[in-house]
């Protein structure tokens, strides 16, 4: 059974994001970029699959990126974490989420997976559609926003957090998984299989390869950092901060 992840080049968690100075965008010169954290939650998943979590039943992971020529930094880091092989499909416009889909659709159909996993958003542009999008296109089933997965031969059963409680649902094969950040706790490449990795396959396309035009739907008008929080005041003591809270009306 071949399992399919889609990784995603997003700037790193721990960076602080700054705004471009005519506000088009994010300043992505010279900061670190990183595989978005939910894609390395999907790449642990199918790690943990393959080495036998369920029964095994996996035999190939391969990873997609689709983006610069640097994305495949990302395919590596996945590659040395576990995964068999990569592709990475290069476009110099950046790629929304549904020529994303499109791109992964074509594809499926050459790659034939059982189950395509994903994460459930990227922490770039927060838009937390792709694998709903794919699966529109495919047709296939989806669990979303996954805290468990269990594979069998035939089936995925999903645990999903939902509001009030977890809800498992069970999808036929082939489908669609996208990760919460629950759903395990990705591991860190050691260096021998660092330098191992350098020597999987990687394949490199561009998007036109699939026959997507992924030219951009959505024109982005304007991005402003959030407003800046004012200064605090300090109290002498809690007589002090009721008085306050009264005056303000926030306190009787
Ligand atoms: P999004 O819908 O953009 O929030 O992304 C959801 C998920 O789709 C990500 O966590 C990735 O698994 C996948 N994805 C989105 N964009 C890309 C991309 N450019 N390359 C590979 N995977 C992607």
């Amino acid at each position: 059974m071949k399992v399919l992840v889609p990784v995603k080049r997003v700037l790193d968690y721990n960076v602080k994001p700054r705004v471009k100075a005519d506000g088009t965008g994010v300043d992505l010169a010279n900061v670190k970029m990183s595989m978005n954290p939910f894609d390395e939650i999907a790449v642990e998943e199918a790690i943990r699959l393959k080495e036998g979590k369920n029964g095994g039943g996996v035999t190939e992971i391969v990873v997609v990126s689709i983006g610069e020529q640097k994305a495949q930094e990302t395919i590596r880091t996945a590659l040395a974490m576990g995964a068999d092989r990569g592709i990475l499909v290069t476009s110099d416009e950046k790629v929304e989420p549904l020529g994303v889909a499109k791109i992964l659709a074509k594809i499926v159909e050459e790659e034939q997976p059982s189950l395509v996993i994903l994460g459930k958003q990227a922490i770039d542009d927060d838009n937390n559609q792709t694998g709903q999008m794919l699966a529109g296109l495919l047709g296939w089933g989806q669990g979303t926003f996954a805290s468990k997965v269990e594979l069998a031969a035939d089936s995925v059963t999903v645990t999903r957090e939902v509001d009030g409680g977890l809800e498992t649902d069970r999808f036929t094969l082939p489908a669609i998984v996208t990760t919460d950040l629950r759903l395990n706790e990705p591991r860190y490449a050691s260096l021998p299989n660092i330098m191992k990795a350098k020597s999987k396959p990687l394949a490199t396309k561009t998007a036109a390869d699939y026959g997507v035009d992924v030219t951009p739907r959505i024109k982005t008008l304007k991005v402003v950092e959030p407003a800046k929080r004012s200064a605090g005041v300090k109290v002498a003591d809690v007589d002090e901060l009721v008085m306050k809270l009264q005056a303000m009306g926030i306190a009787k």
